[in-house]
């Protein structure tokens, strides 16, 4: 297979911020990042004067399984000035509510403008050619032309104006990188881990001390959307009646015997993976990881380590999310992330790999045994479809994101049981992955017109 060539100097270097942010759920591509274009839309319609109306028509994905992403609330929410890692998850409801019963939202927190449900039009079944999730915001003034600005949701929560390209272009990392094999390159020429690459990488932006202040509420808000989840019951919004089983699952568990049990491992991890997706099915506060339909795999893995491993250390928990950050860049620079351009093996299947890659580094494996994890995580993911019934991040993603953390488990183990040399590079499976995801029929991609989406009859 003939790998793309990409230029690292001419690229846009990741930073880890870009890739883990705490927001809420249930969709990065579809709540997140549609909250983050209607809170950028909001400030830039506001400097042109005072609208007297507003209009945001979805397309493509988004008009598919928008409503069960909440996009329109994420839409209204991001107008009035809340962001995904601001607005308290437990207030969502009141406030979408009170937009819906007045007519009128606070435009970016400052200006009562007319605004009302039907003002966020889905656009079912068209799609605009720049990218699969795309949005269309209008405000029209008393005066003047109508301000109109379209916005991208490439996958993760980021979000791009359309032919923009990103401003960080411009910058210069310490080691730069834009294939696995440039990474195992930097790190054999300079003697550097994977995830010391990237330590010296986030230097371009913020002091050592941020990073690890950054990195560490990233690991706090894994392990509490971990903890919030085993502690839930009820039933997940959106009408498919999915109930929770976390909290059930958790009690079953703390009743068996120590938790340290071998034998138990894997119900333990399935149980982490599964309360933090619930956690992100009900709206609750997730990390995006490199998504919210994948945000279990991580915080799973992550916690697995500390829990499971009696040498772990919280060095080694940083250790774990820098190298799994390595991995995530790569996905995000030469494929994509986004579950509408590559289906589920852009989200769980990427979220396994990172957590494979993180696992074996934390363990103290070596860089080619951390690649070689890394490949073999998303190895087995390829081909994977992304069919949520209703639209909803709840079936099949929440018992995925089981699968995908005890898949990269596995994937870390096998790595470390070899010495890294291996058959199929980790660019050739990204390569694979961005391939198979373009010839995927648009319909299982998550647009809920295939697969599961159509074979189960709703309850
Ligand atoms: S099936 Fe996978 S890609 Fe699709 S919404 Fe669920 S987790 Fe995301």
């Amino acid at each position: 297979m003939s790998i793309r060539s990409f230029d690292a100097s001419k690229s846009s270097p990741l930073s880890i911020v870009d890739l883990f942010t705490i927001g809420i759920g249930p969709s990065s591509s579809h709540t997140v990042g549609p909250m983050r274009a209607a809170y950028a839309f909001a400030g830039a319609a506001l400097e042109r004067g005072v609208p007297v109306s507003l209009k945001c028509d979805l397309y493509g994905s988004l008009a598919l399984t928008g409503r069960g992403h909440a996009t329109d609330d994420a839409v209204a929410l991001g107008l009035s000035g809340w962001l995904p890692e601001t607005v308290d998850p437990d207030d969502v409801a009141a406030l979408v509510t009170a937009i819906g019963d007045s007519g009128r939202i606070t435009l970016a927190g400052t200006t009562a403008v007319p605004f009302r449900r039907e003002d966020v039009v889905f656009r079912i079944g068209e799609f605009l050619k720049d990218h699969a999730n795309a949005m269309v915001f209008t405000a029209t003034y008393e005066k003047g032309e109508p301000f109109t600005r379209t916005y991208l949701s490439i996958g993760g929560g980021a979000v791009t104006v359309k032919g923009r390209s990103p401003v960080r272009a411009a910058m210069t990392v310490a080691h730069p990188y834009c294939s696995a094999a440039a990474l195992l390159a930097a790190g054999e020429r300079h003697k550097l881990s994977i995830a010391e690459i990237v330590w010296a990488n986030e230097a371009t932006w913020r002091a050592h001390a941020e990073t690890e202040a950054f990195i560490d509420s990233v690991r706090l808000a894994m392990l509490k959307c971990i903890d919030r989840g085993c502690h839930k019951d009820g039933v997940l919004p959106g009408g498919l009646n999915v109930a929770r089983r976390a909290k059930h699952l958790h009690e079953n568990l703390m009743a068996r015997g120590p938790r340290s049990d071998p034998s138990l491992v894997f119900e333990w991890v399935s149980l982490y993976a599964l309360a933090a997706n619930e956690e992100n099915a009900a709206g609750g506060r997730v990390v995006t990881a490199p998504t919210n339909g994948a945000a279990g795999v991580l915080p799973a893995v992550l916690k697995y380590y500390e829990v499971f491993i009696p040498t772990a250390t919280r060095e080694g928990s940083r250790t774990f999310l820098m190298t799994a950050s390595a991995i995530g860049f790569l996905y995000k620079s030469r494929a994509s992330i986004s579950g509408a351009e590559m289906g589920c093996q852009g989200e769980v299947g990427v979220a396994c790999s990172m957590a494979a890659a993180g696992l074996v580094a934390a363990l103290g494996g070596s860089n080619a045994q951390i690649e070689n994890a890394a490949e073999i995580g998303m190895e087995h993911n390829l081909g994977l479809t992304c069919d949520p019934i209703k639209g909803l991040v709840q079936i099949p993603c929440i018992e995925r994101n089981t699968m995908g953390a005890v898949k990269a488990i596995n994937a870390a183990y096998l790595a470390l049981q070899g010495d890294g040399h291996h058959v199929v590079s980790l660019d050739a499976v990204i390569e694979t992955m961005r391939q198979t995801g373009n010839d995927m029929r648009t319909k299982y991609k998550e647009t809920a017109l295939g697969g599961l989406a159509v074979n189960v009859v709703e309850c």
